[in-house]
């Protein structure tokens, strides 16, 4: 668990934070040059400033990937997890400590292969936290192993004579789980929509999940070539409850009007393949929310230690 400043710790103290974007960085991110992730950190801490969240009100939780160093950069309690594992250490926290602000942060080694039956079901928890999944189509940490995200013949140190098999889509199977609440897709090279998406997500009360596309120079940097030199590939999903980014329109002129709480066109849009979509492509702020459909009454300490000393009465010999 990272710890954050003591000068900026007082858990009684209820007056505002007042913290500059930059302030609630904790140290310089240790990423390659021209890594998406910083893209998705100054989003990060572009929220965190206009919401002026409290350091000890939220925490970052990560498995293991590059994005995942992602707590160690943020002025908050943090968890850099294990592999895969940050949804459920992430749905426990936000159980046990329902008042805070809970955000994960994985990439797609991270949460679409070892983590996949966790990210499957806890899509349908649809405990309220904000989930970034940072999607570079590899393996980048332990250096260019194809990921269930690598686009089909895309070569790389496990796949030499390029990926075999067509690329799983997070959004489509996002969108496929029951109770899937708010799905979105953004990119780290379009930051105002980025921060934009980041906001919707976070004011969202249940499971937000927000597909991050995140170039890496290193190992995939051909995968979003085109899209970053060309805005006419892209086209933003604009709704009066989806995104909507003043002037954006001058670059990316390719707008669909797409009503989020229609899911049966959310799955069609996710399968079309023709342009990449920036947007959100599903909500329904209605769904069932896990921390509250399973919330239990208040336990007294005193009770709490009634109930230990049954327990262990059961078992005395
Ligand atoms: Fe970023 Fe790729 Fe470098 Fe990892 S290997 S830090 S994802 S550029
Ligand atoms: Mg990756």
């Amino acid at each position: 668990m990272s710890s954050i400043p003591i000068s900026l710790l007082n858990l009684e103290d209820d007056t505002p934070v007042c913290l500059t974007a930059d302030e609630y960085q904790k140290k310089e991110g240790k990423w390659c040059s021209g890594c998406g992730d910083f893209g998705a950190l100054n989003a990060v801490k572009r929220l965190l400033a206009k919401e002026q969240l409290k350091p000890e009100k939220m925490a970052f939780v990560s498995g293991i990937g590059c994005s995942s160093r992602f707590p160690h950069y943020v002025n908050s309690y943090g968890f850099h997890g294990i592999h895969g594992r940050a949804l459920p250490v992430a749905t426990g926290l936000k159980l046990a400590r329902p008042e805070l602000d809970v955000f994960v942060v994985m990439g797609d080694g991270d949460c679409t292969s070892i983590g996949a039956g966790h990210w499957i079901h806890a899509t349908r928890y649809n405990t309220n936290m904000t989930v970034l999944l940072l999607d570079n189509n590899i393996y980048g940490l332990t250096k260019n192993q194809t990921s269930p995200t690598t686009p089909q013949g895309h070569t790389s140190n496990t796949s030499p004579r390029g990926a075999v098999l067509p690329a799983l889509d997070p959004l489509q199977t996002t969108l496929g789980v029951s109770n899937a609440s708010f799905v979105a897709q953004t990119a780290d090279w379009v930051p105002a929509h980025l921060y934009a998406t980041l906001q919707a997500a976070y004011e969202h009360p249940g499971f937000s999940f927000v597909r991050i596309l995140q170039r890496c120079p290193k190992f995939t940097p051909d995968v979003f070539i085109d899209n970053v030199k060309n805005p006419d590939l892209t086209e933003l999903l604009v709704h009066e409850n989806g995104v909507n980014v003043p002037g954006l329109d001058k670059l990316y002129k390719a707008q669909r009007e797409h009503d989020p709480g229609d899911l049966d066109e959310a799955r069609a849009l996710a399968q079309r393949k023709d342009k990449l979509r920036l947007g959100i492509f599903f909500r329904d702020d209605t769904f069932p929310v896990y921390d509250e459909v399973r919330a239990v009454p208040p336990v007294t300490p005193e009770e709490k230690i009634n109930r230990l000393e049954k327990e262990f009465g059961r078992y005395a010999v």
